[in-house]
């Protein structure tokens, strides 16, 4: 077992990883020894996908305030965002952009040269800024080449965690298989960063890059870590059929209609005040709605969907501001949306909850820290605003990394490692994962999880479909103890890898079934059609899921209330 060690672990180069790599870097003046640990190559993260902005207040004198966005943003959540956290956040959030102006991010621009916004779903002013409709791809840039004025970091690309190594309650550092050397690693630091992204490949019919299973989420509820509120899945409305790749919320914002087969725009009907731009668990609501009676059109594979209509908006306006939208289209469907309408539905995009963390990103365990999508800091609540998460990513990622500076400076001890879980740890992935035959096809389990997942926690969700869905997750975990990896070599082994990865995302299929199996009321992007109501008596709680040996421990804990109190949620 090859053994390294620094002061401090990243796990994950997305833009939470990366921005809290820079402020590590910048506030020990490139004294703390970082070590950034990638399971696909360092920029293949899934924030390059980001299309269409980042929110953030930039214009006061226009009209707008770090209050509104505030209020935007808890009105959203259905009320179960904690405020102290949204005040944080929305304060911090138009530094990010200043940030990444100055290192270098071509932000979209007006004609008087200021940086340009647009309007995003549940939001009262234009807030999100962007470059075109790439800007993730920008932020992981500008983030990365900052990086590059330093030389205190190591990077472990292709290197897939497997688990937490703990010591005395605390995290010794990470275990994990080097793909490109086929060995089996401890990385040690005295500090540990998670920033893994989300699981959004708990569906079938998703945004998300291939990778993004929720290995981070998945180890520290294997390690005793809380899940928050893991029920809380968004739905984007706008999923191109029948691939899944997103049209990005931007598509709405310069402009786009929803169509039914009528060719009428139904959000009129749903959210007369905001339309199309309400926020996405409305959209996607209204959208299977009109679906489910008949306004929709027959699709591939049961996928029936709606239209995006953009064709008013003109080739002028389209090129310059959704470019990648269009050649998508073209490339995927052959169709061009400057003349034709494009076949979306509601589709699986986001993960509101997450690993339990306080306002600064810390965990319960002393020298742990999370950011981006891996964590919950409750700051999206029951439903996520579009162009709040990248912001929350840069945020966090800058809190965190700032904290962990600080922890540095204290100098804390090095754990010891813990050998003997390691050497368990390791004959898991190498000796019973890999050396199992048993009938089963663990690729043939990932996918009917996920058609499970879309079929039992989609976007309208009921008691009884939500009971058969944990029972049918039970019977994929006992099927996948009969599994056969067939490729037995050691070097880049990605049947290995998706194993492992179909075993975090069961562990997490089953937190988010229990969860909202227990959530008896409708809020945000968790609809019961059995509990149709909010129901702030009961539930104005977040969910708490503790692993126990047999089926998950669910509790709540209040949402700190500061500023408003929950009242009708109408747009
Ligand atoms: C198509 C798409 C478009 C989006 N557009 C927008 C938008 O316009 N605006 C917005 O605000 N939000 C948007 N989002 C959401 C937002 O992009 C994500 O929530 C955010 O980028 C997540 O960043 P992250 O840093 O948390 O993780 P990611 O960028 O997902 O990075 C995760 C990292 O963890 C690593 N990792 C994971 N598991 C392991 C393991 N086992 N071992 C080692 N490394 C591991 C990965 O290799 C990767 O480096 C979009 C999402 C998608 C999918």
């Amino acid at each position: 077992m090859r053994k390294v060690v620094h002061d401090v672990l990243i796990m994950g180069s997305g833009l939470a990883g990366l921005r809290a790599a820079v402020e590590i870097s910048m506030r020990s003046r490139g004294a703390a020894n970082i070590g950034i640990v990638s399971k696909v190559q360092i920029m293949r993260s899934h924030s390059v996908c980001a299309e269409g902005g980042t929110g953030a207040v930039m214009r006061p004198e226009e009209g707008d305030s770090l209050e509104l966005h505030a209020w935007d943003t808890v009105k959203g959540s259905d009320f179960l965002a904690d405020q102290d956290v949204v005040d944080r956040f929305v304060q911090a959030s138009p530094n990010e952009i200043r940030l990444l102006e100055h290192w270098g991010v071509p932000w979209s621009r007006r004609e008087d040269g200021r940086i340009m916004q647009r309007p995003f779903g549940g939001h009262s002013f234009p807030r999100a800024c962007m470059a075109a409709d790439k800007t993730g791809f920008f932020e992981m840039q500008a983030l990365y080449d900052t990086l590059l004025k330093y030389t205190n970091f190591k990077r472990y690309d292709e290197c897939f965690v497997t688990s937490l190594a703990l010591e005395g309650g605390r995290v010794a550092g990470l275990t994990a298989y080097d793909l490109g050397g086929g060995e089996f690693m401890l990385l040690q630091a005295k500090a540990l960063l998670i920033a893994s992204g989300g699981l959004g490949n708990l569906y079938g019919f998703t945004t998300y890059s291939q990778t993004v299973t929720g290995d981070g989420q998945a180890m520290a509820y294997r390690a005793g870590l809380a899940l928050e509120d893991p029920e809380f899945l968004q739905f984007h409305p706008t999923g191109l059929v029948p691939s899944g790749i997103l049209m990005t919320e931007g598509c709405r914002g310069e402009g786009g209609y929803l169509r039914n087969r009528d060719g009428e725009r139904f959000m009129g009907k749903y959210a007369p005040k905001m339309m199309e731009l309400a926020p996405r668990d409305i959209v996607s609501r209204s959208e299977t709605t009109e679906i489910l009676e008949g306004r929709g059109y027959p699709g591939p594979g049961g996928l029936d969907y709606v239209h995006l209509d953009l064709t008013h908006l003109g080739a002028e306006r389209i090129n310059k501001r959704l470019p990648l939208i269009r050649e998508v289209c073209m490339n995927f469907l052959g169709i061009d949306p400057i003349t034709q309408k494009i076949p979306i539905r509601p589709v699986a995009h986001y993960s509101m909850g997450g690993i339990e963390a306080d306002i600064d990103g810390r965990s319960k365990m002393e020298n742990l820290w999370v950011a981006g999508e891996a964590a919950c800091h409750s700051l999206h609540g029951a439903n996520r605003l579009g162009c709040n998460s990248t912001a929350e990513c840069l945020v966090w990622g800058g809190i965190t990394g700032g904290e962990i500076a600080r922890y540095l400076q204290l100098d804390p001890a090095l754990s010891a490692a813990p050998e003997a879980a390691l050497r368990e740890e390791e004959s898991r992935v190498f000796g019973d994962m890999l050396q199992r035959s048993g009938p089963e096809n663990p690729a043939k389990i990932r996918r009917e999880l996920q058609v499970l997942m879309d079929q039992h926690a989609g976007v309208y969700r009921d008691g009884e479909s939500l009971q058969q869905g944990l029972q049918k997750v039970g019977e994929l975990k006992q099927r996948f103890g009969q599994i056969t990896i067939h490729d037995k070599s050691r070097v880049y082994n990605t049947d290995l890898t998706q194993a492992l990865e179909t075993e975090n995302m069961l562990d997490l299929a089953e937190a988010l079934l229990a969860a909202a199996l227990a959530r008896k009321e409708s809020r945000g992007a968790h609809s019961r059609l059995d509990f149709p109501k909010r129901d702030d008596g009961h539930f104005l709680g977040h969910t708490i899921v503790h692993r126990t040996g047999s089926a998950p421990k669910i509790e709540y804990k209040p949402v700190r209330i500061t500023n408003w109190e929950p009242v009708e949620r109408k747009y």
